[in-house]
């Protein structure tokens, strides 16, 4: 393969996509960031959310979401948010006001991986998200308990393409595998891998390259984004009552969601599935 790389200043876009099934004035919005860093192509950060919201869009042609779903990848995340920052910027307060959560997925492939879902009730860093994010935290933890998968909060940390959302009072939620720092030892006791090194030791290196991905990880949080999304896009309940339909649904409306999903196929990698 050859390629010519050009660096240099120049327009970026971001690519939005939604579906023509489902309420407009209720959107379940998800995103992740289709750019990288100079010094390498960016695989695990942050192809993994690309190709895994791609492959949702994709499978999501068969769904009947009862809200619109509206699928965002995001331009120049690494040069300070643009992207993200210059779409919910240029949103009427009407159109903000649509949006009923924003689901981002910034790194989910981490090749020394842990599971983090962003402390939306602020129950591990003591900053919560707007007023919904707790719900969506909940949802995500829903998915991780079903499968008898550990997970654990990470701290909101304005770091990714939710922060404008966040500032504009948009719930939000989403996953992360790690980056730079490093595991700690009950850490790898619960995720496996390997302790004192990073969750992903090429970020933003040259290494972050295509074998710089784990296909479990990307499996077990690929279908976390699908559940969530296709939990919301299918419930017309406030996103707060989520919590209390998420708790009563032990087991059999979790069991349900999970069922919708595998009917409209919405992702499935590997043969993991649960049953
Ligand atoms: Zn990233």
């Amino acid at each position: 393969v050859v390629t010519n790389v050009v660096r240099e200043q120049t327009e970026t876009s971001n690519v939005i996509a939604q579906t023509d099934r489902g309420n407009p004035d209720n959107v379940v919005m998800t995103g992740a960031h289709l750019d990288s860093v100079f010094e390498g192509a960016g695989i695990n950060d942050n192809g993994s959310g690309s190709a895994a919201l791609l492959e949702l869009a994709l499978q999501m042609k068969r769904a009947h979401p009862r809200n619109q779903v509206r699928f965002a990848w995001w331009g120049a995340e690494e040069a300070g948010l643009v992207g993200s920052t210059f779409y919910v910027n240029s949103l009427s307060q009407e159109e903000k006001d649509k949006i009923k959560v924003y689901l981002n997925y910034d790194m989910i492939g981490s090749p020394n991986f842990g599971n983090f879902i962003y402390d939306g009730d602020g129950s591990d860093f003591d900053l919560a998200g707007p007023p919904g994010s707790a719900a969506t935290e909940a949802l995500f933890e829903k998915y991780f308990n079903l499968r008898e998968i550990a997970s654990e909060g990470t701290q909101i940390s304005f770091r990714s393409d939710y922060a404008q959302f966040f500032e504009d009072g948009i719930a939000f939620g989403g996953l992360f595998t790690g980056a730079e720092v490093l595991k700690t030892e009950e850490q790898a006791a619960k995720f496996g891998g390997e302790a004192g090194v990073a969750f992903d030791p090429c970020y933003h290196s040259a290494c972050d390259d295509i074998t710089n991905v784990d296909e479990l990880a990307l499996e077990i949080n690929g279908d976390a984004a699908a559940f969530v999304t296709s939990w919301l896009s299918l419930s017309t309940r406030v996103i707060d009552e989520e919590i209390a339909a998420a708790e009563e649904a032990e087991p059999a409306a979790g069991a349900r969601a999970l069922q919708v999903e595998q009917k409209h196929d919405i992702t499935h990698w590997g043969d993991k599935w649960i049953k």
